[in-house]
């Protein structure tokens, strides 16, 4: 019987800890029968996790988590897309870079002001080619300059912080219309995450479902009663799918080692037939 599902998790290739065959492994132990692999800006670890979810029994659907922007950082995952889709390849190769010239600034900050870390210190903890900041707090935390990813992120690399560094991200307009072209459906990550109150979040949905926004995560490891009641409203009444997403990264950090949900929980049965149905096409 299908009782678990999640679709949002990282591997290696962003700034997971686990190579996406391992990732199917994490998957089958916690009994999720249906997963997504969301990198991100990346769709390198996809055909690796399909292959693995075949022989495991898992279904696999092909995903991704965009980095945009709309006042705020603003994560728009993407279903069912085209590896092969020559826009989105090219619009992931100039994020890539646009990540990496970033990171030599974070680095060149942080080496002036006396940390002594390098770029093949933060290469280290990253198998892909999507640089982030996770990566660079690896870094931080091997070198003695913090006890944890939350920690260096208050203290340097955070949002505001004297290393932050921003990087060009695309608008969520831009966001979504590239996952349509790549032939996938385009669902807002983590609403919570934005921290806008019930109206605002009513206006924001309303103006992205006008953009061709597809879904929205109401199920999500801090969405408490009141977020998951307020999305859920929000998504019948603007037709959107209801997804659910764990954000699994690893198993030692304590908001980042979440993975499943029950499938039988309102709206989910809806949103993965359709996204299994676009998966079977694919
Ligand atoms: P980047 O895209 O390189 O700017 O890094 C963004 C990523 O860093 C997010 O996807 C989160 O996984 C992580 N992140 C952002 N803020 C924090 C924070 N305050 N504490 C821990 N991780 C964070
Ligand atoms: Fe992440
Ligand atoms: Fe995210
Ligand atoms: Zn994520």
């Amino acid at each position: 019987m299908m009782e678990y599902a999640d679709l949002h998790m990282h591997s290696c290739l962003s700034d997971g800890d686990k190579s996406p065959k391992e990732l199917v492994c994490v998957a089958e132990k916690r009994n999720i029968s249906v997963m997504a692999l969301t990198d991100h800006d990346c769709i390198d670890g996809l055909e690796q996790a399909k292959n693995e979810a075949k022989i495991r029994n898992i279904i696999f659907i092909p995903g991704i988590e965009l980095s945009c922007y709309d006042e705020k950082d603003t994560h728009i995952l993407g279903y069912n897309i085209s590896s092969d889709n020559e826009e989105l390849k090219q619009m992931l190769y100039s994020l890539q870079e646009s990540r990496l010239s970033r990171m030599k600034k974070i680095i060149d900050g942080l080496s002036k002001a006396g940390f002594g870390i390098t770029m093949d210190d933060v290469k280290k903890h990253c198998c892909g080619k999507v640089m982030g900041r996770p990566h660079v707090a690896a870094a931080l935390i091997e070198k003695g300059y913090g006890k944890s990813v939350r920690d260096v992120f208050k203290k340097y690399i955070g949002t505001g912080c004297k290393y932050y560094v921003p990087y060009k991200k695309m608008d969520v307009s831009e966001g979504i219309d590239i996952i349509h072209k790549a032939g996938g459906i385009a669902v807002l990550a983590h609403p919570k995450l934005l921290r806008y109150n019930h109206e605002e979040f009513a206006d924001l949905l309303t103006r992205y479902k006008a953009m061709g926004l597809d879904g929205v995560e109401v199920y999500y490891p801090c969405h408490y009663a009141e977020h998951v009641n307020l999305f859920l409203e929000l998504s019948k009444k603007l037709k959107l799918f209801a997804t659910c997403g764990g954000d699994y990264h690893n198993d030692f950090d304590k908001t980042k080692n979440n993975m499943g949900f029950k499938i039988s929980l309102p709206g989910i049965k809806e949103t993965l037939e359709l996204l299994i149905e676009g998966a079977d096409k694919k």
